[in-house]
């Protein structure tokens, strides 16, 4: 008899998503639901708590039926999400106080500053491996607290509750019976110690942050309650949670020290596994937690961009220039070179390793013969040489990068994938199983349920697609990333 099947929750930025995986890592069914973006004012972007929990327990439903359909058990759900998004709600209704604040808005960019003017970047970043950047879900919550009607007073008495979106549906899924967290979500939200696994009462003071409002905080695959039966119409164990780009590592087997994923969605994400050991980075990469399983902490090194993806979104849905992300293949083949067209996608600041809050998107080397064909090529490479960016970092704090594991929505794109092996100079691996996010909370979720009895049953897992290699003359790159540097210090705020 086959082994029973595994839901997997992705709380995207953008959609919500629900797979069903075989052991194998194979999946047999999939159901997504796009949310709306909302942008209120120049840099902040919201969503509706309601919109994301509507899409999800609806993407859930239709792949529950695909399993009642196949006569398939499913043995447990494992849940993960994008990171630091904000949200608060009321203990007693669940409703949120206001929409979740998404992790690319930039509101708290002047208390961020504050902050850091007042000196307390380094203790910030020795406790949580993170920077003062509006990026992380500390100031958010601060945001909230002062903002909305009553809610300090709120929070005080013990009223709300904070949690990042895998909190928010764990909530939901158990009806209020479950208030927790995971260790990778808690050390996204800057308000958590990293080394002693732990929410720090000194950042809680420093953001002004009742710790009634807190999740509590567990190991990646660990019970996280049971669902509701009147909300999914069963009730499965809650076995496994990550933030999406742990998961992913996780969903890429990157086990051993050294190894390295790259994701591409949204944003750009490399995440380098650093075993036990958590380095601090002299180049401004993020100190994070890439895992924790049975009580032991497992490091990493993470780069963070904030538009990778996002760019060819705007590309069809604010330019207007291509009908769907797939034609931007075969517009960017169709040209000899980039044309000197630089798109620098700083639309909510820059992140890794300029991060630069204040800077706004450029487009630099246009003429009267530019069209949608460089501009598609120029968001492409714009992700390619972001990605160059933060390897030059990581290899400054002395990491070795000799081959890099890519997934994400982006990375079928051959074009693409194979310029970033150009630009990297560097092989890229794209595995068979592109959806390495869910299949990461699949996979700790299996962990836990006792589908898998170690990671080596994951790692066997693993499987290549297709290899890309650097093929590029030297010259060449070096003349595109001489390019791209111009670029970027032109679309700097911080040297002008
Ligand atoms: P997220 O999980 O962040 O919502 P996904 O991993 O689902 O993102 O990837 C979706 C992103 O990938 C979108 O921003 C979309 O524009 C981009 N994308 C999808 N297909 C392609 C493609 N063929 N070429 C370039 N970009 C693509």
């Amino acid at each position: 008899m086959s082994a029973p099947l595994i839901l997997s929750i992705d709380q995207g930025t953008t959609s919500s998503r629900a797979m069903l995986f075989e052991k194998d890592g194979s999946s047999v069914a999939v159901s997504q639901q796009e949310f709306t973006q909302i942008y209120p004012q120049s840099g902040w972007v919201e969503h509706d708590p309601e919109e994301i929990w509507q899409t999800t327990l609806t993407v859930c439903k239709e792949v529950l039926k695909k399993a009642a359909d196949l006569g398939r058990e499913v043995a447990a759900i494992g849940i993960t999400n994008q990171r630091e998004t904000t949200v608060i709600w009321d203990r007693k209704t669940g409703k949120a106080i206001h929409n979740a604040i998404v992790w690319q808005d930039r509101r708290t960019a002047p208390f961020c500053k504050e902050l850091k003017d007042a000196g307390h970047e380094s203790d910030v970043t020795s406790r949580t491996g993170l920077l003062l950047d509006p990026y992380f879900s500390g100031t958010k919550v601060a945001w909230l607290l002062d903002n909305v009607d009553g809610a300090r007073a709120r929070a005080e008495k013990g009223e709300l509750a904070f949690g990042t979106m895998d909190s928010f549906l764990i909530w939901r899924l158990t009806s209020g019976e479950v208030h927790a967290t995971d260790t990778t979500n808690a050390c996204r939200t800057l308000m958590f110690n990293i080394h002693k696994n732990e929410w720090d009462n000194k950042l809680l003071s420093l953001l002004s942050v009742p710790d009634k409002l807190l999740p509590v905080v567990k190991d990646c695959a660990a019970d996280f309650g049971q669902t509701d039966v009147n909300v999914l119409g069963t009730s499965l164990p809650i076995c496994g949670v990550a933030g999406d780009q742990h998961a992913a590592s996780i969903g890429q087997v990157c086990f051993e020290e050294g190894m390295v994923k790259s994701t591409y969605g949204t944003g750009c994400f490399v995440m380098l596994n650093t075993g036990d050991k958590a380095i601090a980075s002299k180049n401004k990469m993020l100190t994070t937690v890439a895992y924790r399983l049975n009580g032991k902490t497992t490091y990493a090194i993470e780069g963070s961009i904030f538009v990778a993806g996002a760019a060819i979104q705007w590309l069809r849905d604010g330019l207007g220039v291509i009908q769907s992300a797939d034609e931007t293949e075969s517009m960017a083949s169709d040209l000899n070179d980039n044309q000197g067209v630089y798109l620098v996608p700083a639309f909510t600041g820059m992140g890794a390793p300029y991060w630069d809050p204040d800077a706004r998107g450029a487009l630099f080397g246009l003429t009267r013969d530019t069209g949608p064909k460089e501009l598609a090529r120029a968001a492409l490479e714009s992700v390619c040489f972001q990605t160059m960016d933060l390897f030059d970092a990581i290899r400054s704090d002395g990491a070795a990068l000799d081959t890099v594991r890519v997934d994400g929505g982006m990375v079928k794109n051959n074009w693409l994938s194979q310029t970033l092996a150009d630009i990297l100079n560097v092989p890229v691996q794209r595995p068979m199983q592109t959806e390495t996010t869910a299949l990461g909370a699949a996979y700790l979720a299996g962990l836990q349920c006792g589908i898998y009895a170690s990671l080596d049953d994951l790692t066997s897992n693993w499987q290549q697609e297709k290899a890309f290699s650097p093929t590029m003359q030297n010259e060449d790159r070096e003349q595109a990333i001489a390019g791209w540097a111009n670029a970027v210090k032109r679309t700097r705020s911080d040297l002008t």
